[in-house]
């Protein structure tokens, strides 16, 4: 009875600290990202559960002989995201200093993510399927970089903690066994099963928008990915859109955006 009530004072007193944390994770940059954010984990608690995650999702490849086999393939998405990541630091500083990663999964599903920290898997399946062209490649993997800048993980497991989803997560809040395992099985959980809001992928969209004319690659390739999209995936749905819930406006959002970073585009081509 001690013990539980310990355990609920806690629960209040750790929730009470952390629920009202205020963060800045990006500046604006050219295409004008402003929205506050509210967090209840730290930006390193959040980071260190992703090594951990990623590392196992690497392995788990690594086990079924799926890592990195396409040699050409791994070649080009570590170009393209190459490209990128030096253009992250036009909305966070702190980035150009994490330890970033990027793998390449054999598998017929269409997926992609970036992991809190800077942990790109890209699925081959994706790449395939749509047929992806260098520019439209560079839109995924843009998308992708832009959750892990926003901290978007961290903000949907501090929604998690907020609405109680899960028991890991409470069990994380409770101080119950492991935490940084239960931190990195949370992550899991958040990069395969949580979608992201409608706000979230919007801001994903635009900055990706962005890193990808600094980068040199046309930024109107975003919108011939999406149409890829839902072309190929119709009604049927995939693991990408289950987690990046595609919008009838996205496109035509993408679109009214195109002119804010046409010129950053056009500037990398003289
Ligand atoms: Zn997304």
């Amino acid at each position: 009875m001690k013990h539980a009530l310990r355990l609920i004072t806690c629960l209040f007193f750790l929730l009470g600290i952390t629920a009202c944390s205020t963060v800045q994770t990006t500046s604006s940059g050219a295409i004008g990202i402003q929205r506050k954010q509210y967090m209840m984990v730290s930006e390193q608690e959040v980071e260190n559960g992703a090594i951990e995650s990623y590392q196992k999702e690497l392995a788990a490849a690594e086990k079924k002989k799926a890592l990195n086999v396409d040699e050409q393939q791994v070649t080009r998405v570590r170009k393209i995201a190459n490209n990128l990541i030096p253009q992250t630091t036009a909305f966070r500083a702190d980035a150009k200093n994490w330890k970033w990663e990027v793998n390449v999964q054999k598998t017929d599903e269409l997926n992609a993510y970036c992991m809190p920290g800077g942990k790109i898997m890209v699925y081959s399946g994706i790449i395939e399927k749509l047929k992806l062209t260098d520019d439209e490649l560079a839109a995924i993997v843009g998308h992708e970089i832009a959750h892990a800048l926003r901290e978007h993980t961290r903000e949907r497991v501090s929604r998690a903690y907020a609405e109680q989803l899960g028991l890991s997560v409470l069990a994380i809040v409770t101080g119950a066994g492991n935490e940084a395992m239960k931190m990195a099985s949370t992550i899991t959980q958040v990069t395969f099963g949580l979608p992201h809001n409608r706000e979230q992928e919007t801001e994903s969209d635009r900055i990706g928008l962005e890193l990808m004319a600094r980068a040199g690659y046309n930024p109107s390739a975003a919108v011939t990915l999406w149409q890829k999209m839902s072309q190929v995936t119709g009604n049927a749905g995939s693991d990408f859109l289950s987690t990046h819930p595609s919008s009838t406006n996205r496109i035509s959002d993408l679109q009214a955006n195109l002119p804010k970073v046409m010129p950053l585009y056009d500037a990398t081509k003289q």
